[in-house]
């Protein structure tokens, strides 16, 4: 296929080959989705390029993380006969989210790899700003827990607020649409304040899972004058594709297109797929590829795709290739969206679902399209 100007932003300095093996994060998951693409014929030699991510500065970070929580990830990610790790407290690095059981296992070059996520996403932003097409960072995404001052939820720099940051600091309007299973936290906390930034998360509801509530219910919709320009839209586990992709549509649309972004930041997130081991909703590879669609259509291609979670690992790899195949207008084959079915429940549970979401979704409407100049009927 021809180039058309996308890009994939991809190389070893982004993977977090060093994570523990027993992690649920594997860090195998970019290569995976880009080898469907080359064999597809849709990146490679003659087709869409990868090329390696850019390093993030110093500046860049301190834009989201705290001096202190960089000192110490930097600490913690030398090698473990360094004596400088000695500098690190048990107690100090616990403070700051790090344990070695815990979700946040410090581990070897953290920090650089880190730093690779960021540049990628920033090279990402720049390039589609600059109308060179559609751009996807794989290896990005699945810090989207992070916190200014504390790794979270196997997050530790946050590749999308670093790189949203970057482009609010050069006057940039953005929208970030997170379709990770989790809230996206860190990166709504980074600018909840900020009306320049519009911050989506579909998610299974904070009620149920990770990182659980306050945060994340449909209450929750930004502080001072970026009130209203946080959106969450939390779901009942066992939500399917009608569940999904009927909330998705109810919220995402009407308020992409109030709000004109100047570039769209979408977290491929594919831990809401049914067969995924660490959530509860039943979304198959098909509505990821219909949501990909839409949100193709509403940015007009001003678009950075970067990855997430999903911890079914080969069906995450087939969603990512399918979902950027159709951000880039190329035919997705047929065995990318023909995994399993879901297991649906009875139709009372579903019911139930249904019920439950329809509440939620009518108060987030009700609580943030105001802020937005929408009308609610
Ligand atoms: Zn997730």
């Amino acid at each position: 296929m021809a180039r058309n100007g996308h890009l994939v932003v991809h190389g070893d300095q982004a993977v977090a080959r060093h994570f523990p093996e027993r992690h649920p994060l594997k860090p195998g998951r970019p290569d995976a989705a880009i080898a469907h693409l080359v064999r597809a014929g849709i990146v490679g030699d003659g087709a869409i390029p990868v090329v390696a991510p850019s390093r993030a500065s110093d500046a860049d970070l301190r834009r989201v993380h705290a001096p202190a929580y960089l000192d110490v990830a930097q600490r913690l990610s030398l090698p473990g006969r360094d004596p400088r790790n000695l500098l690190v407290d048990p107690r100090e690095a616990t403070a700051f989210g790090f344990s070695p059981d815990g979700d946040n296992p410090p581990y070897l070059d953290m920090v650089e790899v880190g730093r690779h996520a960021c540049g990628g996403v920033i090279d990402a932003a720049r390039h589609v700003l600059g109308g060179g097409g559609i751009a996807f960072v794989p290896a990005a995404g699945a810090n989207h827990h992070a916190k200014r001052a504390r790794a979270s939820g196997f997050g530790i720099l946050n590749d999308a607020a670093v790189a949203i940051a970057s482009l609010r600091a050069e006057g940039v309007r953005v929208a970030y649409v997170d379709l990770d299973v989790h809230h996206g936290d860190g990166v709504e906390e980074a600018f909840a304040a900020d009306p320049s930034v519009l911050t989506i998360s579909i998610h299974e509801s904070t009620r149920y899972l990770f990182p659980g509530p306050p945060g994340g219910l449909h209450d929750c919709i930004g502080s001072g004058p970026g009130t209203g320009f946080a959106v969450n839209v939390p779901l009942a586990p066992w939500s399917d594709d009608t569940e999904w992709l009927g909330a998705f549509e109810t919220i995402i649309p009407p308020l992409l297109e109030a709000f004109r972004p100047d570039v769209t930041v979408v977290q491929c997130g594919t831990d809401g797929y049914h067969a995924d081991p660490l959530a509860h909703l039943l979304v198959g590879e098909r509505a990821y590829v219909t949501a990909a669609a839409r949100l193709r259509d509403l940015t007009g291609g001003r678009l950075v795709a970067i990855g997430g979670g999903g911890y079914d690992v080969a069906a995450t790899a087939r969603i990512w290739a399918a979902m950027f195949a159709t951000f880039v207008g190329a035919k997705v084959p047929d065995e990318w969206t023909t995994g399993e079915p879901a297991q649906v429940p009875d139709g009372r549970t579903m019911a139930r679902v249904a019920a439950e979401n329809g509440i939620n979704v009518a108060a987030v409407r009700r609580l943030v399209f105001p802020h937005h100049g929408l009308g609610l009927t």
